[in-house]
């Protein structure tokens, strides 16, 4: 049960993410935001596509399936929302497990963003795609569903082990952090932003992050702690979520 990863960017900000099942040497590909820029990495690392996972159905995620899958003849995956791109081979739902070779990647609820999003768990492995629900110190927006539900999602995310390698669909992490400075002044979340600055100056990616980075430091997911004047810890996200969909930073 050995998974290997390759990340590599698509489109402006998206990030694409090749997974091979050592045991098998299957190939699954997370999220299909630029066909050609995936058959590019597929064929710089000379592996076959076999399986797609869908996190949700925005074109920057499943936009690619039909090229793929045309040609490849992999098999597509994904919540029912995904037939609004084009019909999944398999509609998956919360506790649903998808097989690659050997991995067991385990279905999970992460609606909100979407209404139907989807988070994909490996945990022999400690690895999750979480598409857009949870960022480097961010959060998806509300695009479909409400506070109470992403706030729901977030904590399915963050109740995985701390040492979960977590990747994000976006690099979105040197805006993020400007926005979580100016709603909290924690030390650690300093200590993290000027790294991710330092490293965004380098042109080196800020993905993937972990479970127990994201909790010390990701004012989503610290909406309680940084609004103790709300006692419901969903509103107080959804307050923390506003005040990040207003911010001009
Ligand atoms: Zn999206
Ligand atoms: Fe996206």
């Amino acid at each position: 049960m050995t998974l290997t990863v390759r990340q590599f960017p698509c489109l402006s900000d998206n990030y694409g993410f090749l997974a091979r099942d050592e045991a098998s040497g299957l190939v699954a590909c997370i999220d299909t935001p630029d066909a050609e820029a995936i058959k590019r990495e597929l064929a710089a690392a000379g592996w076959d596509l076999h399986l797609i996972l869908n996190t949700h159905w925005h074109p920057d995620h499943a936009g690619g399936n039909e090229a793929l899958k045309a040609a490849t003849g992999c098999t597509v995956v994904g919540p029912a929302e995904v037939s609004r791109i084009a019909a999944p081979d398999r509609v998956v739902v919360h506790g649903d497990v998808v097989m690659l070779g050997e991995t067991r990647f385990d279905v999970i609820d992460t609606g909100g963003h979407t209404l139907g999003h989807v988070t994909f768990h490996d945990a022999a492995d400690s690895i999750a795609f979480v598409g857009d629900t949870l960022f480097a110190l961010g959060c998806g927006r509300l695009f479909e569903g409400d506070a109470q539900q992403m706030w729901a999602s977030l904590q399915r995310i963050a109740q995985l082990p701390e040492d979960t390698t977590v990747y994000c669909a976006h690099e979105y992490t040197a805006s993020n952090a400007r926005f979580a400075l100016s709603v909290d002044d924690s030390e650690p979340l300093k200590t993290r932003a000027e790294a991710i600055f330092a490293a965004r100056e380098r042109g080196e990616p800020t993905v993937p992050t972990t479970i127990a980075l994201e909790l010390a430091t990701n004012p989503f997911l610290r909406a309680p702690i940084l609004r103790p004047d709300i006692a419901d810890p969903a509103e107080a996200f959804g307050a923390v979520r506003a005040a990040k969909d207003g911010f001009k930073g």
